[in-house]
């Protein structure tokens, strides 16, 4: 008879019995889903980490009161902000496309400047937007995302 030898995925010893087993017991299968599950949680827990970071960095800049504040790049970046993870993305009009972290979010204004402003909704979204290219001319020449 033609069997297929399999080695177990956690210890890596030959497994003994029908072909497709993949783990020599309960404990090899039980420790190789252990470990896969922690590392699962680690990159989430690092991702998380980075989005409470730059939430919390957001919440620093943008105060209470205010609509919204102007930062500049350089000063976000100091502060520890990770321009590379954000939670969701909308879009205001104007085609600007703001990047939030949770309840807040950024739009570079240009290479400098960037704005920070609260969630409160795509129609919100769009005024504000129309305000900004007001304000900032050069706001949406160019998209540095
Ligand atoms: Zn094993």
């Amino acid at each position: 008879m033609y069997t297929i030898k399999s080695f177990c995925l956690y210890c890596g010893k030959l497994v003994r019995g029908r072909s497709d087993k993949k783990f020599c017991d309960d404990y090899c299968r039980n420790s190789h889903n252990n470990q896969k599950r922690s590392v699962d949680s680690w990159e989430v827990r690092n991702v998380l980490s980075i989005l409470k970071t730059n939430q919390k960095i957001l919440a620093t800049v943008l105060r209470d009161g205010q609509e919204y504040a102007k930062v500049s790049f350089l000063k976000l970046c100091e502060m520890g902000y990770n321009f590379k993870y954000h939670t969701h993305t909308d879009l205001g009009s104007h085609n600007l496309t703001y990047e939030f972290c949770f309840e807040k979010g950024i739009y570079r204004i240009d290479q400098d400047w960037v704005i920070v402003v609260r969630d409160l909704g795509e129609s919100y979204l769009k005024e504000f937007s129309k305000k900004l290219v007001r304000e900032y001319p050069s706001s949406n020449n160019q998209n540095y995302a």
